[in-house]
């Protein structure tokens, strides 16, 4: 059979079969006993290995070109499960420097626990990341499009210094989504989502998955079913549901990402935009070279002659959010969210200002869109 293309895989991979009823979606199974005899598996939700966790693995592996993945209750679940699954006490690993803040928070508040030490690379080159690795290091930990500012990283370049070096890659692709970008294909090992992001993409979902060689996901397995962070069935049949329409999701939200990056850039009240798909980002040349879209997360700096808290109170159709990816636009200030934690000097060197803007671009009328944008402008100037 030819190989089917990423829009028939969103739909059809994985689906389980209604032999009974012949209904067009999958059953759900949502038991948590199965019976057995002596040879059958056992299944159990905790083992990651239900009928429904099965056919969803299998559809987001696919996806990301990987021989096997695992559905988890979060984001972080899935984060944590394949950064602890593959180090263990005295080993030492390697993460770009600005990383999600839950991942951050991961590794400075538990690892010394389990003593795991690391490295935050301020640089995200791979010889920034190389000049890291030490004797015991064994995992090399990144992140792109990265958060705020969507820096890029070379994934082929990390990946091919990983495997010379002898490391394990991982990468968060939440950002990318598998439509934009699959990490595996450049040569990195293991590939992660928070699939509360764009794989649910209704902002009703947590969840977060791992994928990558049927090796080393078993290996996050092994410890995956210790510490159980599955999915409960119905949210991975919901998951499943969604993910049928990621690629026209995703699609729709990089042209209205460009669309508004174009147009806020030419805006006065707006400094800078930060948006991988525009010639002017550093790394607009890597991002074409490595991504297949550039995306629906862009970032932009209000002039500050403007408001910034009168412009987000003024928005109608965009609503302040935390979360991201959604069918529907939403923005935060990380100065004021995600990063409010940091002392603002921190901030300074990380590059977010305090009329730093991030938005996530839903799928709405782009008209729609601009105009919101702009009445808020207009009722917020200093
Ligand atoms: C949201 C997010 C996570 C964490 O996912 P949860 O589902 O909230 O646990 C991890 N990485 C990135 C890039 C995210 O945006």
């Amino acid at each position: 059979m030819k190989k089917r293309k990423l829009d028939t895989l969103c739909v059809h991979e994985g689906q389980l079969k209604d032999l009974v009823h012949k209904g067009s979606v999958s059953p759900l199974y949502m038991a948590t006993a199965y019976a057995f005899d002596d040879v059958e598996v056992k299944r159990y939700p905790r083992y990651f290995n239900t009928p429904n966790q099965v056919g969803l693995a299998k559809k987001i592996a696919a996806l990301e070109g990987a021989e096997q993945g695992l559905i988890f209750g979060s984001g972080m679940a899935a984060v944590s499960t394949a950064l602890l699954s593959h180090l263990r006490s005295g080993d030492h690993v390697v993460l770009q420097g600005d990383l999600y803040g839950g991942t951050t928070n991961l590794i400075v508040e538990e690892f010394k626990k389990f003593g795991i030490a690391y490295s935050f690379s301020k640089g995200i080159l791979a010889s920034d990341l190389e000049a890291f690795i030490k004797p015991n290091t064994k995992v090399i930990y990144i992140e792109t499009p990265s958060n705020p500012l969507m820096k890029i990283v070379d994934l082929e370049a990390v990946a091919s210094m990983a495997k010379q070096r002898g490391v394990i890659s991982m990468i968060d692709n939440t950002f990318a989504s598998p439509v934009n970008q699959n990490p595996i294909a450049l040569g990195i090992d293991l590939v992660i989502h928070s699939a509360t992001k764009y794989l649910g993409g209704h902002s009703d979902i947590l969840a977060g998955t791992v994928v990558g060689s049927e090796k080393q996901i078993d290996v996050v397995f092994q410890m995956a079913k210790n510490l159980g962070g599955s999915l409960s069935d119905y949210t991975v049949w919901l998951l499943e549901r969604s993910i049928k329409t990621l690629s026209i999701r995703v699609r729709a939200q990089n042209d209205n990402a460009m669309a508004l990056a174009i147009f806020l850039n030419k805006k006065p009240s707006i400094d800078s935009v930060y948006y991988p798909g525009l010639t002017s980002h550093p790394d607009h040349e890597l991002a074409k070279r490595q991504m297949h879209g550039f995306g629906g997360m862009l970032s932009f700096e209000l002039n500050t002659s403007y408001d910034i808290d009168v412009f987000q109170k003024n928005l109608n159709l965009i609503r302040p959010a935390m979360s991201l990816a959604g069918v529907e636009s939403t923005l935060t200030i990380p100065s004021k969210t995600s990063h409010a934690l940091l002392t603002p000097e921190d901030r300074v060197v990380q590059g977010i200002k305090d009329n730093l803007i991030r938005f996530s671009t839903g799928i709405e009328d782009l008209q729609d869109l601009k105009d919101d944008i702009n009445e808020a402008l207009k009722n917020s100037k200093l």
